[in-house]
């Protein structure tokens, strides 16, 4: 059965990203591929994705003038990626020109919107004039998001409990920032637990270098899978 896990597959090179994939079952992990690999080398790197079968979120994070959003979303469904996402700080109007660009296509490219960076703080805030705290900000985005016919949002697993209580479980909640207990946490400041992330109302874990930066990327998701089956039993 296809797990909540989607791996970033963050690296230079398509021979690197290839490589790591073809270690990956798609049948029980999805893959996500960011802005470094996609300015690099292009959509060579989703068709060859799709070819293996994975099912492939585009983490792009566009942020433009409505038509322009909605064109690149709309380029993002016609190569035919899982999930694309845009920065909810966009505003309405740009994210209901992506929604209706998904929409004209007829396919079920999921929409995400970003909420706050999880790299900002209040101070970061602040200094944009902006006098809501972080939390505060999230709910109002992601209201916005909601409200604007995106299908969830990008968010920490911290504040996914709260979310999910707010919008139900059809509403996606990604979440990175997720970590192993044996794991460093590396450059992520707050980080959760798969099985902790799940229970807090995550639908989705972008799960990077705990996976790829392991010696054997399988034996980690089978034990992470195992360990989330174990969880949902009753
Ligand atoms: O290696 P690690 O598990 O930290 O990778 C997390 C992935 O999620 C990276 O691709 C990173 O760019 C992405 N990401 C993040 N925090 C966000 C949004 C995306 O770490 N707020």
């Amino acid at each position: 059965m296809r797990s909540p896990i989607i791996v970033a597959l963050d690296y230079p090179t398509l021979e690197q990203a290839l490589a790591c994939a073809r270690q990956l079952d798609p049948a029980v992990v999805r893959v996500k591929v960011g802005k470094q690999l996609f300015t690099s080398v292009g959509p060579a790197v989703l068709a060859q994705l799709h070819d293996l079968g994975f099912d492939v979120f585009l983490d792009l994070k566009f942020h433009d003038i409505p038509n322009t959003v909605a064109g690149a979303v709309g380029a993002a469904a016609d190569l035919g990626v899982w999930m694309v996402n845009v920065h909810a700080s966009g505003g309405r109007r740009m994210m209901e020109a992506a929604v209706d660009a998904v929409a004209k296509r007829g396919n079920k490219t999921q929409l995400i919107a970003v909420t706050v960076l999880t790299s900002m703080d209040q101070s970061d805030l602040t200094e944009l004039g902006i006098k809501e705290s972080p939390a505060d900000r999230v709910m109002r985005l992601a209201t916005l998001a909601k409200s604007s016919g995106m299908d969830g949002i990008v968010c920490s697993a911290q504040e996914a409990t709260l979310l999910s209580r707010q919008f139900g479980r059809d509403f996606s909640l990604v979440t990175p920032g997720i970590r192993l207990p044996e794991d460093e946490a590396g450059d992520q400041r707050r980080v959760v637990t798969p099985w902790d992330a799940i229970d807090g109302g995550s639908t989705h874990l972008v799960m990077g270098r705990s996976i790829t930066g392991s010696s054997s990327p399988t034996a980690v998701v089978e034990k992470i899978v195992a360990r989330l089956e174990s969880s949902n039993s009753p």
